[in-house]
């Protein structure tokens, strides 16, 4: 089944006098089930692919497609259950730095009004599955790069995704740190049955995790493809 779909879509900023044409007649298809890569220098209009997918963006021109639902054609509220469906991950992990490791992973929840003994199990399941359940009451100053972004994978997982986006997700991180996480990343596709579309501006990322990736230049996919097909073997 296809997840993430994209047709003939174009993304112009407009700021002042300056037109921006950050994508130019995108067309992706991802499906359930694939670790897919976007991979792009600095520019390339990476994350604003990303944004797109979350809707955080709109699109000037195309269709962008989650889940079999246009979401052009999509009321606010319906728009709202959507996001529901995806987590997202970032490059300086976007924890809030007032609220300890089990608030952070909570706040989706207590959005979404879950019962609180609910909630609790839900919290600490997730901690245990990304190794921290011995840092719940931990403060983020307190964590390394590496436990930061394992409690911004927990808190991208609490409502339940189908998709998750990482966009630089490891970009901030030393080489052994990302591989951890990168490992994670692989549980959190098999285990949950998460479909990842991942950003990044480093083929080793993509090589490591990855089964099929797109490549980006100035707004276009100048190819796509099985990893091995469009990188070659390493
Ligand atoms: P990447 O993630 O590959 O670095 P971006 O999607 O951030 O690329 O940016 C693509 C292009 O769009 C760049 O030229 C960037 O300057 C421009 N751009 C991105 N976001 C905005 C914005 N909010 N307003 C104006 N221009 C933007
Ligand atoms: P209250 O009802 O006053 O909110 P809680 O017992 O729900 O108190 O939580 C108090 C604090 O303890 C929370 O801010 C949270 O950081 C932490 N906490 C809650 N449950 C757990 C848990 N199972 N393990 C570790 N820390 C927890």
């Amino acid at each position: 089944m296809t997840m993430i779909e994209m047709k003939r879509v174009y993304k112009t900023y407009k700021r002042k006098n300056v037109a921006t044409e950050a994508l130019k007649g995108i067309d992706l298809e991802i499906q359930e089930g694939d670790i897919f890569g976007v991979i792009g220098y600095s520019g390339a209009g990476k994350s604003t692919l990303v944004r797109l997918v979350n809707y955080l963006e709109r699109p000037t021109s195309g269709q962008v497609i989650v889940d079999g639902q246009v979401l052009n054609d999509l009321s606010d509220s319906q728009l709202r259950a959507m996001k529901k469906q995806i987590g997202m991950i970032f490059q300086h992990f976007n924890l809030l730095e007032s609220k300890t490791v089990f608030d952070n992973v909570a706040i989706p929840l207590v959005l979404s009004k879950k019962p609180k003994d609910e909630m609790k199990k839900r919290v600490m399941e997730l901690l245990d599955f990304v190794g921290l359940s011995d840092k719940a009451r931990s403060y983020p100053k307190e964590l390394s790069g590496g436990q930061k972004q394992r409690v911004g994978i927990a808190r991208a997982l609490a409502s339940n995704p189908k998709i998750l986006l990482c966009d630089e997700a490891t970009s901030a991180l030393d080489p052994q740190t990302t591989q951890s996480i990168l490992q994670l990343l692989k549980r959190v596709n098999k285990e949950y049955n998460i479909t990842i579309m991942l950003i990044t501006h480093e083929m080793s990322v993509i090589r490591e995790v990855c089964n099929r990736v797109a490549v980006m230049e100035a707004g276009e996919i100048i190819e796509q493809g099985s990893v091995l097909d469009v990188f070659g073997h390493p």
